[in-house]
């Protein structure tokens, strides 16, 4: 794994996802405003990159692109140079139709980036579903509509799909690679764990680690010093403390990755920085122009 070595850390901000609800926690952004207030407020503590979900006027998750165009519009105001990455998880609806829609969109509101889970696991109380040939016309579609994907897996066997995707030329040889420890039915958090997705990982790819709930601190406080990035927010954790007395917001969770990556001498990337790392370099002349 080696240290760091002074690599400025990616700081991807996932804010909403699915599962919060305001019932859950008063923190958690759903309407445009709302994300876009704690994204701008983020985007000053040092994240680089936005994980996006959209939600429909009562909560509930969707696919739409038209519930995605402001989001992303939206981003854009705040920042051209911030990297926009949006759902296309499969967990509430399995259809590619539906999950790619969002990749139709074009001008200021297409996105840069667009998760790509590299096969199917369970959820506490829900199955996500991603067959084979999901996988692969999510991808082709990403291609197509030049949207990088950003990787997930939930164990080290979904690095080997990527691994064919990238032999098929369908993802690039220095892909970004969310790798997400601490669910309850798949990989545990541990050294070992992550390990053994890292010695699969083909030499050029980026990983970037996320610990679902309790796990997320300790997620951050594994990948900083060892040279990899991290994804924090409320979509995967929506508690400050351990013994869950204090509820979060997405700025206490940056907060702290800002704190940990400060003690571990390890710079924040820019926005910028962050696209000169990922390659995603021109898409902002793109962005500035529409
Ligand atoms: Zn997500």
């Amino acid at each position: 794994m080696g240290g760091h070595e002074g690599t400025p850390l990616i700081i991807n901000l996932a804010p909403t996802g699915m599962v919060p609800t305001k019932e859950m926690t008063p923190h958690v952004p759903v309407s445009p405003e709302e994300i876009l207030e704690d994204v701008a407020a983020c985007r000053e503590l040092g994240v680089s990159i936005v994980h996006l979900h959209a939600r429909d006027d009562d909560g509930t998750p969707t696919h739409r692109k038209e519930a995605f165009a402001p989001l992303v519009e939206g981003v854009r105001e705040i920042d051209p140079e911030l990297i926009v990455c949006v759902t296309c998880s499969g967990r509430n609806v399995p259809e590619v139709e539906a999950r790619s829609e969002v990749l139709e969109l074009d001008g200021a509101a297409k996105p840069d980036m667009a998760s790509l889970t590299l096969g199917s696991n369970n959820f506490r109380r829900q199955a996500s579903v991603n067959s084979p040939e999901t996988i692969m016309a999510l991808a082709e579609r990403m291609r197509d509509a030049g949207v990088i994907p950003e990787l997930e897996a939930f164990e080290p066997g979904m690095v080997l799909t990527g691994r064919l995707l990238m032999e098929r030329g369908l993802v690039s040889e220095s892909s970004f690679i969310n790798i997400l420890l601490g669910n309850p039915g798949t990989s545990p958090l541990a050294p070992s764990v992550l390990a053994a997705f890292i010695s699969l990982l083909p030499a050029g790819w980026i990983w970037s680690l996320a610990g679902i709930g309790r796990y997320q601190l300790d997620a951050n406080a594994l990948a900083i010093p060892a040279g990899g990035h991290v994804r924090v927010g409320l979509e995967d954790n929506i508690w400050l403390d351990r013994d869950r007395t204090r509820l979060a917001t997405n700025v206490d969770l940056v907060e702290r990755v800002v704190k940990m990556a400060e003690l571990c001498e390890r710079p924040i990337a820019t926005p910028a920085q962050a696209r000169e790392i990922l390659g995603t370099r021109a898409r902002v002349a793109q962005v500035k122009a529409a």
